[in-house]
């Protein structure tokens, strides 16, 4: 565990922030660190800036993160990691599908993938304008940005699955990259599949140790860990399973997802 200093915070949406932290790494985009706040917890969070000064970003969504969203500059977090697996840069034409808190991880991968000359097409999806994350940066690195919110309020009016739908239409892409609610990760699976376009999507389970020991993240019915085999997994590795069905909470118990 290293204890660093908050450099900078950017507010980029309401109840999102991003810290920008003065530990500097070079991490895969699609790892994760552990965060700990004392007297609060430790919980993992995907690197929003991978390389240089370690950034994370965070939706307010419980104890943990609205004690997060607090913090100043200047103010001192406890992180482990690097850890776990990233997104691997496959093919030349790249497709980025990402909902609400799910850009953190995709935002820092189409920054490798431009920088080594990738053609990168990214669906933003969000509620509604003003929680579309990280669009400013992926156009200013290159990518062609669509975006789509729930209530129309700025793009195509709909999920990120009808933008795709209407994009594959007329194109195809050699991989595709999904980050979000996982009911959006799993349609985009299905239909990139129904392309042929192969996918790598970055789950989320229940975290308590993030370095394989608890086993509390493995998911049914191979077991992989979602801190050491993933976050990053291969459409194939969970096409059969637990994957867009359920997930476990803090105490084990089953928790479905609802359509
Ligand atoms: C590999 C990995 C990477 C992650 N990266 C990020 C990241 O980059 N940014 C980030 O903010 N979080 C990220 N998370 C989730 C994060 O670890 C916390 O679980 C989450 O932020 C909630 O923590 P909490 O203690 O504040 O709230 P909790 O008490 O855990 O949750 C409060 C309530 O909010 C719900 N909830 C949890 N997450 C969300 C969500 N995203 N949207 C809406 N409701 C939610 C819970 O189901 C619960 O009902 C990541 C998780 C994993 C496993």
């Amino acid at each position: 565990m290293e204890i660093t200093k908050i450099k900078e915070v950017v507010l980029e949406a309401e109840g999102i922030k991003t810290f920008i932290l003065e530990k500097e790494v070079k991490a895969t985009p699609g790892q994760f660190v552990m965060v700990w706040i004392p007297g609060v917890g430790e919980k993992p969070m995907s690197a929003s800036y991978a390389t240089g000064n370690l950034g994370i970003t965070a939706l307010a969504v419980g104890p943990f993160t609205n004690r997060l969203l607090e913090m100043k500059e200047g103010e001192l977090l406890g992180i482990r990691g690097p850890y776990g697996r990233g997104f691997e840069i496959k093919g030349e034409k790249l497709l980025v599908v990402g909902g609400g808190v799910g850009m953190p991880p995709l935002a820092a991968f189409v920054d490798e993938a431009t920088k080594e000359g990738k053609k990168v097409t990214a669906i933003v999806g969000a509620k509604t304008k003003s929680g579309l994350l990280f669009c400013d940066r992926l156009n200013d690195a290159g990518a062609r940005v669509l975006t789509c919110t729930d209530d129309g309020t700025e793009g195509v009016r709909g999920y990120v699955t009808d933008a795709m739908s209407q994009l594959l239409r007329t194109e195809t892409f050699d991989s595709c990259y999904t980050c979000g609610p996982e009911i959006m990760m799993h349609k985009v699976m299905v239909m990139a599949k129904e392309s042929k376009i192969p996918t790598q999507l970055s789950a989320e389970r229940y975290f308590k140790c993030g370095i394989g020991v608890c086993g509390h993240c493995a998911i049914d019915y191979k077991g992989q860990r979602v801190c050491m085999e993933g976050p990053v997994f291969s459409d194939s590795e969970l096409e059969s399973g637990e994957f867009g069905k359920y997930a476990r909470d803090a105490t084990g118990k089953r928790v479905y997802f609802k359509n």
